[in-house]
């Protein structure tokens, strides 16, 4: 069986070590120069920014990231952060999200005095436990067919879990009365990087998970860079092929065409958003691929800064909260201190990044383009000086949308995966299957796949369709 993998991010990796473990002969393509797509890195001297995601989750042995790496030759290094995430709110409060429940109650504590807190995480940290569970342990996610859906909710303990996507996140705090406006804040913070959506917006079943992410939050050693070199390493051992600034440009019938080739193949992976994958097709494949793509909606866009501060700064993860109409709230990440594959010693990298319209950055003439740039940038580094006393900084460059268009290829610069939004039918959202024979997908735009561990997951509830389909 030969098995074609269109691009490097995540997915497409994850899908060639699981196809490689299936006994296919597997090939990965991957446009630009190194692996990671919207995880990726660059090197400035001897400094490696991270480019988007900085934190790593699901690592223990049930959960994606850990089923996938736990019999690696040499697993990524992974530290654990804790606090996991420290949240500066708009009126001074300094919260730190310490993986320990009690010492996180003990901050909400101190910082919201008269709010009753522990049945609300009490819950969520329920509600958590059971949807990893149902990961786990449900593979065909999304269900295809009823006897799918049947193999979920016929498990009392799972069946529990229904009418928490019947209510949003935002009621959930209305009736656990902690509902106000700081209290908001925070809660939208954290579902901002977590399910790119507010309380409002989110399911009580996804609020809960993405609400409980920051208790477990880890910092790869070499950061992206040492992680994706793991998962290379592996590749290459497990016999994937990889081929780096191999750009493929059109797929028809069991053929893929790059500028210097044409591969055949048994079966194709596309590891590309939605938007991303109609223009590889022509004629009635093109149709039957936009199908399954056209209603898909818009995404987040992102700004992002990178620079290095001499710094030995301990706590990795930080989200301040702004509240300015331009800049809602920013999350920094610093690297581990002292870690050399990241900065010499002494020096930290620094990678911030802050939630966008993509859509807006498009349609600029280019001095507007730079002006909002330069305006965006001032404004978050001004603040973050200030905040943590920094006087030197190294290497200022800002991606905005476009950058990450040009160097991700994800058309119209959107990251971050699909929100999965209250009120949304989910069985309305595409899965990996396509409506062509032997091409699937795999990615943050295919459900349930947000973020490292979410994309991971989805590419193994692929793995276990194809296995499945084979019996
Ligand atoms: C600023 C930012 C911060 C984030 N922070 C975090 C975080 O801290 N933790 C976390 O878990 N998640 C985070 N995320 C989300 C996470 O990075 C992404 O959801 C995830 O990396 C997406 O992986 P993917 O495999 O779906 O797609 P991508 O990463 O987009 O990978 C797709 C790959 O395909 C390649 N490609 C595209 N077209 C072609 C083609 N025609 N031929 C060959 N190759 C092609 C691209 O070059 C790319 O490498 C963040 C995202 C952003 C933007």
């Amino acid at each position: 069986m030969k098995t074609i993998i269109v691009g490097g991010g995540i997915g497409g990796v994850a899908s060639a070590l699981l196809a490689a473990k299936r006994g296919e002969s597997v090939s990965l393509f991957e446009a630009h120069e190194s692996l990671g797509g919207c995880a990726s890195w660059f090197s400035r001297g001897s400094f490696c920014f991270d480019v988007g995601a900085t934190t790593v989750s699901g690592v223990l042995a049930h959960q994606p990231l850990g089923r996938l790496t736990q019999h690696f030759t040499k697993a990524p290094g992974l530290v654990l952060q804790d606090p996991g995430i420290v949240f500066h709110l708009s009126n001074g409060k300094r919260l730190s999200y310490f993986s320990n429940f009690e010492a996180w109650m003990a901050e909400l504590e101190l910082n919201f005095p008269h709010l009753s807190h522990r049945p609300f995480w009490r819950k969520i940290y329920e509600i958590n436990n059971l949807a990893w569970d149902l990961l786990d342990s449900v593979k065909s996610f999304p269900f295809q067919s009823f006897s799918e859906i049947f193999e979920v909710f016929s498990r009392p303990d799972l069946f529990k879990l229904y009418p928490h996507l019947l209510v949003n996140t935002e009621m959930m705090l209305k009736v656990h009365g902690l509902y106000q406006e700081d209290y908001l804040e925070l809660i939208n913070g954290i579902l901002l990087i977590s399910a790119q959506a507010h309380a409002d917006q989110v399911p009580f079943l996804i609020g809960a998970m993405a609400l409980a992410y920051p208790s477990q939050t880890y910092a790869p050693l070499g950061g992206m860079r040492g992680f994706f070199n793991a998962l290379e390493e592996e590749c290459i051992a497990s016999g994937v092929k990889i081929f780096k600034n191999t750009n493929v440009s059109k797929i028809h019938e069991n053929k893929a065409y790059t500028d210097h080739q044409v591969t055949e193949f048994d079966q194709i992976i596309l590891n590309l958003p939605y938007w991303n994958q109609a223009a590889l097709f022509e004629g009635i494949e093109k149709k039957n691929v936009e199908k399954d793509t056209m209603a898909t909606k818009e995404a987040w866009g992102a700004f992002t800064l990178y620079f290095a501060i001499p710094g030995n700064i301990g706590e990795l993860y930080q989200q301040v909260h702004l509240n300015h109409p331009d800049v809602a709230n920013y999350f920094i990440s610093f690297s581990i201190p002292n870690d050399e594959l990241k900065a010499p010693v002494g020096w930290q990298t620094v990678t911030i990044s802050t939630h966008v319209s993509a859509h807006d950055w498009f349609e600029l003439s280019p001095s507007d383009y730079r002006q909002k740039k330069k305006s965006l940038m001032d404004l978050i580094l001004n603040d973050f000086k200030k905040r943590f006393s920094v006087q030197e900084i190294k290497f200022l460059i800002a991606g905005t949308p476009k950058t990450f268009e040009r160097y991700t290829s994800r058309k119209f610069g959107y990251v971050g995966g699909l929100p999965f939004l209250y009120g949304m039918n989910p069985f309305s959202i595409s899965s990996s299957e396509t409506k062509l024979k032997n091409v699937y997908r795999v990615g943050d735009t295919i459900f349930p796949g947000q973020g490292l561990v979410g994309v991971v997951a989805g590419a193994m509830s692929l793995d276990h369709r194809i296995k499945k389909s084979r019996i």
